[in-house]
């Protein structure tokens, strides 16, 4: 941690256990945990940005929350100004609600509908006891100014103003107690284009004269790229890759980093007509997370053992047939009897088979030799009803390294990429 570190977060955890439905109880079930946020580390450096981005449901906001202590931790410590959050003393606790603040995504919801503009500025400085009521009342007018709008508007009520002048009032209301550090949770993207680049201007304007630190939550890649001085990139509760942001963004490392820049819409004419890996499928549940690495089930280019001879595509089908059986949406109905379904003798040669003689409608591309044997060994087993010889017959010859260890950060404070490629 070096001297400027503001906000430490160190292994964070934040896992939710769901209520128990009727059969739930009836059956004595017990549901997984969900893992929201599942061992997540970085540092944010006084009176910088750190952008967290990721797909909706990743776990960024509850990250957000859960370091500020909205939430309470399953796991993990958080440190603010060098003093664990957990460890503060009551009026440690009130001194860290000061020195913080969030600004939502959505500003009217955020904001009381039955308070004007002035009183929900002048209310965080009555809870901390900040001034008199003459000087909250100027320090609440000078804040709307600060934030573009006019003293004037002091005695308006939020239905009154734009999307945008909501934001800033909320913005406003973040800054009253003069806080070092602001969650801002998707802070502009309720809002119009047009207005997005006014509040990521007066959001970079108050950080200079401030000095402010943000940890700024987005989806939005380019959004991220223009505020942000470092990025981390989230993906299903963990930090896929972290680092500078020019870092990030010229030299991803992360697959699904690269997949998402992938997908970010081009203006150049040159590149207009290049090639897009888009990512397939959703995000998987963070109740169940996949084993080892948690992008493996959408990664394109997912290691392969290292003894198999298999190109990426039929790989990544195989990988895929795999997940269905194990998750028990590919059953023995679903296997066509009519096929061949015996792992019969013959050379390699003669083994070389498309998969669709093997797999009906599941397998598009080629698998020869022994991988050829050992889907249609698995075949046969589901459609006799052997669901679980079949799982086993297809670990014991696909089974990755992605699938059984979970990659590491190599680098904790430069450039670093959590995928067994890197190492
Ligand atoms: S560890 Fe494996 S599955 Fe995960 S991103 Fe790297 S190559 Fe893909």
């Amino acid at each position: 941690m070096s001297e400027d570190t503001l906000v430490s977060v160190e292994n964070l955890k934040k896992h939710y256990t769901s209520t128990k439905t009727l059969p739930d109880r009836l059956f004595r079930r017990t549901s997984p945990p969900i893992k929201a946020v599942d061992g997540v580390s970085f540092e944010i450096t006084a009176g910088k940005t750190l952008g967290l981005v990721g797909e909706s449901g990743c776990g960024k906001s509850t990250t957000g929350e859960t370091i500020l202590a909205l939430r309470s931790p399953t796991g993990g410590t958080v440190k603010f100004d060098g003093k664990k959050i957990g460890d503060l003393s009551d009026t440690e606790v009130k001194n860290f609600r000061r020195r913080t603040g969030m600004v939502f995504q959505d500003p009217f919801a955020s904001l009381n509908p039955r308070m004007t503009a002035g009183q929900i500025i002048r209310e965080p400085l009555s809870v901390h006891d900040v001034g008199t009521q003459d000087e909250q009342r100027d320090r609440s007018k000078s804040l709307l100014k600060r934030v573009g709008l006019s003293a004037d508007q002091y005695d308006r009520y939020p239905h009154e103003f734009s999307g945008g002048q909501q934001q800033r009032i909320a913005i406003a209301r973040a800054l009253a107690v003069e806080p070092d550090f602001l969650v801002l949770d998707e802070p502009v993207s309720a809002l119009d284009v047009s207005v997005q680049a006014q509040i990521l201007n007066l959001l970079a304007d108050l950080q200079t004269d401030f000095g402010l630190a943000y940890l700024f939550i987005a989806h939005d890649l380019s959004v991220v790229r223009y505020v942000s001085d470092r990025v981390a990139v989230m993906y299903l509760g963990n930090i896929a890759e972290i680092g500078p942001t020019e870092a990030i963004f010229e030299r991803p490392q992360h697959p699904y980093t690269k997949a998402l820049l992938e997908s970010v819409p081009r203006a150049r004419l040159s590149e207009s007509d290049r090639e897009i890996t888009t990512l397939e499928d959703d995000v998987p549940s963070p109740r169940n997370p996949p084993s080892g690495c948690r992008f493996r089930t959408r990664c394109p280019v997912v290691i392969p053992p290292t003894d198999i001879d298999i190109d990426q595509t039929a790989y990544r089908e195989v990988m895929d047939l795999r997940e269905r059986i194990e998750a028990g949406t590919l059953t023995a109905t679903d296997v066509d009897s009519t096929t061949s379904n015996t792992a019969d003798a013959g050379t390699p040669s003669q083994q070389s088979m498309t998969a669709n003689s093997v797999w009906p409608g599941e397998i598009s591309s080629s698998l020869h030799g022994d991988n050829a044997v050992a889907v249609k060994t698995a075949r046969a087993e589901l459609r006799d009803g052997n669901r679980q010889a079949a799982i086993e017959t297809l670990r014991d010859r696909f089974e990755t390294v992605c699938e059984h260890d979970r990659p590491e950060h190599s680098n904790k404070t430069h450039h670093s990429a959590a995928c067994h490629l890197r190492h």
